[in-house]
């Protein structure tokens, strides 16, 4: 992997009191869309941008981009600054967009080719059809844009972000509209690109994918960032879990032994299942479900839901204000 520089920087990315604001336009009123986000990307992590639609996160994106200017504040990527080294910071970084934008009358081939001579690759150094092949697109490097699905061209599109090979790479909400098997497919990718030394930061509005793909999450909401920890510490915080036991036959009551546990709370259903909320460092899934067998409850299914995004907010704002 190319770095843009000899010395590898700290940070690959360095936001500092960043603010957009849009014009009016319209009937709509102006949108202060950052408020003055902060943030540090080590190098070498994969870091998750998380927030509400509308929170800001394609705004930061886009910004880092070059695709929206910035109202104030400074962006540094892999130690270049935006503003008094654009050329530099601009080839350090691969962003994928939010939106499946791609030229219809390009094959994928033509497209990488067309996105790596932007960047300046000279021939010899293009990676077109490792890339392409690396992405499952090996069979499809010379059919028209149209006729590729949804998660090919999101794959296509990394495939360009890729083809300058920078050591950054911005992956915007990289799993809307990609099926299972190809979102694992993805991250498997991204992992990979990881372990090769690419920085990667994505944004995505699940908590679960921030969860299971990164190893430190920001959280951003109206325009602010209000978490930026190591995803360990802030999954921590979020320790309350909610599980839903379906029981073969509906129960009227709570089992006393549930009832009684005063670390658990127990409400029971409209349609006769146990919805038991516990916090994850006091208690076990598997220790409630033994107690709710020893009461003689058949179980029928177990769900449990993750902490909503809604419940993070409301969470950490408890937090802060504790
Ligand atoms: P996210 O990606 O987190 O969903 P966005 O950055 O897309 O959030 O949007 C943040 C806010 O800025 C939203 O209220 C959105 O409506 C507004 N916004 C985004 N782009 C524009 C634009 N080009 N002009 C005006 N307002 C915009
Ligand atoms: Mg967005």
């Amino acid at each position: 992997m190319s770095t843009a520089t000899p010395e590898a920087p700290t940070y690959a990315l360095e936001i500092r009191d960043l603010r957009k604001t849009y014009a009016a336009r319209g009937g709509e009123a102006e949108k202060e869309a950052l408020k003055g986000a902060n943030l540090m990307v080590p190098r070498g992590s994969i870091y998750g941008l998380l927030g509400p639609n509308g929170a800001g996160k394609s705004t930061l994106i886009n910004i880092l981009a070059g695709l929206v200017n910035k109202t104030s504040g400074s962006v540094s990527i892999w130690g270049f600054d935006q503003d008094t080294n654009p050329r530099m910071s601009r080839a350090s970084i691969g962003v994928v967009p939010q939106e499946l934008h791609l030229d219809p009358f390009f094959t994928p081939r033509e497209a990488m080719e067309i996105q790596a001579g932007l960047y300046g690759v000279p021939p010899a150094g293009r990676r077109t059809e490792a890339l392409l092949t690396a992405l499952g697109l090996g069979d499809k490097m010379h059919v028209g844009a149209r006729s590729l699905s949804g998660g090919m061209k999101r794959r296509l599109l990394i495939g360009k972000a890729l083809a300058h090979s920078p050591p950054v790479l911005i992956l915007d909400e990289p799993t809307a509209g990609v099926d299972i098997d190809l979102r694992r497919q993805l991250w498997d990718y991204v992992r990979e690109l990881n372990n090769e030394g690419v920085t990667v930061i994505l944004t995505t509005h699940y908590l679960e994918e921030a969860e299971e793909m990164c190893d430190r999450i920001a959280i951003i909401n109206h325009g602010e960032v209000i978490a930026d920890e190591p995803k360990a510490a802030l999954m921590g915080r979020l320790d309350s879990k909610t599980v839903t036991i379906v029981p073969a036959s509906p129960l009227g009551t709570v089992p006393a032994m549930l009832a009684e546990r005063t670390d658990v709370s127990t409400i029971l259903t409209p349609t006769g299942a146990l919805a038991i909320t516990y916090s994850r460092s006091n208690a076990s899934l598997g220790v409630l479900l033994d107690l709710i067998i020893s009461a003689g409850v058949e179980i029928r299914d177990v769900t449990t839901a993750e902490p909503s995004l809604e419940g993070v907010f409301l969470d950490l704002i408890h937090r802060d204000e504790a």
